[in-house]
């Protein structure tokens, strides 16, 4: 009851990319990069599972980030066209690279990142994958001229690669869609269908987290912004009731989510983020336990499990591993308060 896990990027050493930042450099170069990487991999499992989580994950670390690590391993992007682009609603502007020819796998993108973890441990293993909405909202499209077009082409390729993480022996698939909060309506008319595209004849267990972003300086402000009640979940939610994905992960903690729209999943596996990812306080115990006992008004315990509200990756690699073993402790307290009631 209660399986703990991350939403995905970690902190990287800092002998591998530059700490706290997003997109950050890497620190080395060449085979010095591969190792590095490599090793990085092998450190974040050791410390997950030395820190108690149940599900744990490679920490997205051989990515620079979590949509151009995927897009490197795909044909028909070009990365030397960037252009500056308002992403996310033109929440903020990233740099990014241009679709210019039909879209192809060139092989296995992150195939050898989940063959190395999974010989490395024997916890239950997550593997995350953009989703396609939220590609698309990070390429600029020179080739499709049609979002829904382009994503249904990436939710192919993305089935590809799933069906491969799935052999290589992940238990879950995530996709992650911080776009879903952005573009509602798009949502309900393609993004769902773009999302059971992707994970079409797959066994293991399949989650979309979607949350409100890295807890970056934009996405701070854009929050401050939404109102009293953050009710974009709940335009959402049904479609994603009835769509094929298994899980749906969410940010909770220190969010204006109203609690009570959790009970339109039901049926779903519901990852509720109990550690706040834009804040340098660590959660006690205690806070982590009342985000998953609210939750649990409307989420039954054999379908609740506790995470992050989204990824650390730009959070200090010191934090964050005390934030996990926050997360791992209110998880504990709650179990042991519900002492097999539940
Ligand atoms: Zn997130």
């Amino acid at each position: 009851m209660f399986e703990t896990s991350t939403a995905g990027s970690l902190p990287k050493p800092v002998w591998l990319a530059t700490p706290k930042m997003l997109w950050a450099p890497w620190a080395a170069s060449g085979d010095a990069l591969i190792q590095a990487k490599r090793d990085a991999t092998l450190l974040t499992l050791k410390e997950q599972e030395d820190i108690g989580l149940d599900i744990v994950s490679d920490g997205e670390q051989s990515r620079q980030h979590f949509v151009h690590g995927f897009l490197e391993g795909v044909e028909g992007i070009d990365f030397g066209k960037r252009v500056k682009m308002g992403i996310r609603n033109n929440r903020y502007e990233a740099e990014v690279p241009s679709v210019t020819g039909p879209l192809k796998r060139k092989g296995s993108v992150h195939k050898t990142e989940a063959v190395l973890a999974r010989a490395h441990t024997k916890h239950k293993l997550k593997f995350t994958l953009p989703g396609p909405m939220t590609i698309c909202d990070t390429v600029a499209d020179s080739h499709y001229g049609s979002r829904a077009a382009m994503a249904m082409r990436f939710a192919e390729i993305l089935n590809e690669e799933a069906r491969e993480l799935e052999a290589a022996g992940c238990d879950v698939i995530q996709f992650d869609e911080p776009a879903f909060n952005v573009y509602m309506s798009e949502v309900v008319e393609w993004g769902v269908a773009a999302l059971n595209r992707a994970v079409e004849g797959l066994r293991c267990k399949t989650a979309v987290h979607i949350c409100y972003g890295y807890g970056i300086k934009a996405n701070i402000d854009w929050k401050a912004g939404l109102g009293s009640e953050w009710r974009q979940y709940e335009e959402i939610f049904p479609a994603l009731a009835k769509s094929r994905i298994g899980q749906v992960s969410l940010e909770c903690i220190h969010s204006r989510v109203p609690a009570n729209l959790m009970a339109m999943l039901k049926g779903k596996d519901v990852l509720v983020g109990a550690i706040d990812v834009a804040s340098e306080q660590v959660e006690t115990p205690e806070e982590v336990a009342a985000v998953l006992k609210s939750a649990l008004r409307y989420v039954p315990a054999e379908k609740l499990l506790p995470c992050t509200n989204c990824g650390m990756a730009p959070l200090d690699r010191h934090l964050a591993q005390e934030k996990m073993r926050a997360l791992v402790k209110g998880a504990a307290l709650l179990r042991a308060e519900l002492g097999g009631k539940a």
